[in-house]
């Protein structure tokens, strides 16, 4: 195909669209040096600090004139100045790892292919390997023949997808979600978007271990079903946020069978550890859910964002989202993206999670999930638990205070102790929780080693004597 010069914009140069004909020197020396500061942004990790102290102010508004490749390098050096470090081995306040090499070059080929998971033919082969790599996730949890399922940008979405698909199902415009005090605050946007009923969602008691109290949730079926209301959907947890603790999915899912009632199992944080058959008892049940969610953005290092919402029924997604596309051909194979969930135009974020996968194996997987809980059983042993309130669930998550039961002693020692830990390189969180503030550990980063531990465990007993 030629093209006439004269059409093509006037920019400075064209070097700002790569030549499609040829192998274009501009783009090719601009990847190479935008990979050579990322590189050394993130081997200078452990000499800095998770949280940087610097806040640079790069200039916002284009200019007049575009910048050249120098302007360029240099806008984007001011802003990982000022990023957050997850690569620092100790960045441990929240569900953020280093990313995996694999899903860094992955992310950088799915910028470069600009395809559109919208329809079939905006992403002919991506819309495959999406279809494929649910069916694969699914088949690892243990779902039926028919399960499937769509990637979204992030657990909330995941989780309003997977209520809308309840929903859908059950024929009704309004009802109650049961899930448990602990549940995600995702869940009160699904049912804000949802147009639900102001107290549609009945948050209900947990158990000493963090995971929904069973017997709290039958009485509430009962009621609900007494009083002729409908219940579009019982959410369980399988990896709370602040302590990491799972529901009882077995039982959970036994009373939605007695009661017919729609599962959905957020498991953005605790899924994933299912993939790994020697740790999949920790998430005993979830194979008996209509709908997941599951997060490998949250431990598995795969680039944000990476969630998806499985169903146990495929089908139900269509039913729930389809619209026609009109103005798109018909797909040969599968369904269009933009007709199995809310986005329409989405990237493929399928090629960094599979090339993660295929990067780590399934040796590799259980390590990662392995080597997050021994760190995180290494640092519960080496913590003073006459003087500390110790809370976790079965997971990689560990949240601790004082024992005092005034809320205004953990309230002051955890902020204090989490700037100390800061200016030592250590970042920790601070959720409020019963009342209380906490200090939340995640243990999911791979670089955070038994001497990181011991240090972070030291720092921690010396802010309980001083
Ligand atoms: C993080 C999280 C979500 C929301 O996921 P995003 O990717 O942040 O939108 C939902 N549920 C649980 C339990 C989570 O931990």
């Amino acid at each position: 195909m030629h093209a006439s010069t004269d059409l093509r914009p006037d920019l400075h140069s064209l070097d700002s669209f790569a030549s499609p004909d040829q192998t274009d020197p501009v783009l090719q020396d601009f990847l190479h040096r935008a990979a050579d500061l990322l590189c050394h942004w993130i081997g200078a990790a452990s000499q800095g600090v998770p949280l940087p102290t610097v806040r640079p102010q790069p200039d916002v508004a284009p200019m007049a004139a575009g910048l050249g490749m120098e302007g360029l390098l240099k806008d984007l050096q001011l802003v990982m100045d000022g990023a957050y470090q997850p690569s620092h081995p100790g960045a441990l306040a929240h569900l953020d790892p280093p990313p995996l090499t694999a899903t860094i070059a992955a992310d950088l080929i799915c910028a470069g292919l600009n395809n559109n998971l919208l329809a079939e033919e905006l992403s002919p082969g991506l819309t495959d390997l999406e279809h494929q790599l649910c069916g694969w996730f699914c088949q690892r949890l243990g779902l039926p023949e028919q399960s499937g399922g769509v990637l979204a940008s992030g657990g909330t979405l995941s989780n309003l997808m997977g209520l809308v698909v309840a929903r859908t199902d059950a024929g009704v415009r309004d009802g109650v979600v049961l899930c448990s005090r602990d549940a995600h605050v995702s869940l009160q946007k699904a049912a804000t978007v949802m147009g639900l009923a102001d107290e549609a969602l009945l948050q209900l008691p947990v158990d000493s271990d963090g995971g929904l109290n069973l017997a709290a949730l039958e009485s509430a079926l009962v009621d609900l079903r007494r009083d002729g209301r409908c219940c579009l959907a019982v959410v369980a947890t399988a990896g709370t946020t602040v302590r990491g603790a799972v529901d009882p999915l077995n039982g959970i899912a036994s009373l939605c069978r007695r009661e017919g009632v729609w599962l959905h199992v957020d498991a953005a944080i605790g899924g994933v550890f299912a993939l790994w058959e020697p740790l999949a008892s920790l998430m005993k049940g979830l194979h008996q859910a209509d709908s997941i969610t599951l997060n490998p953005q949250k431990l598995l290092g795969i680039t944000k964002t990476s969630s998806m919402l499985l169903l146990r029924d495929r089908s139900k997604l269509r039913q729930a989202f389809s619209t026609g596309l009109p103005y798109m051909e018909s797909p040969c194979g599968d369904d269009h993206g933009g007709e199995l969930g809310l986005q329409g135009t989405r990237p493929a974020e399928v090629l960094k999670l599979w090339l993660g996968l295929r990067q780590l194996g399934i040796d590799g997987i259980g390590s990662v999930l392995e080597s997050a809980l021994e760190r995180k059983a290494m640092l519960k042993q080496l913590l003073p638990e006459d003087r500390l309130l110790l809370m976790d669930g079965g997971l990689h998550l560990l949240a601790l205070r004082p024992r005092q039961d005034d809320p205004a002693v953990s309230a002051r020692w955890t902020e204090q102790t989490r700037q100390l830990l800061m200016r030592q390189g250590f970042l920790l969180s601070r959720p409020r929780y019963d009342d209380h503030h906490w200090l939340k550990v995640v243990l999911g980063n791979p670089h955070t080693t038994s001497s990181h531990l011991q240090q972070l465990a030291g720092l921690i007993r010396q802010q309980l004597t001083d």
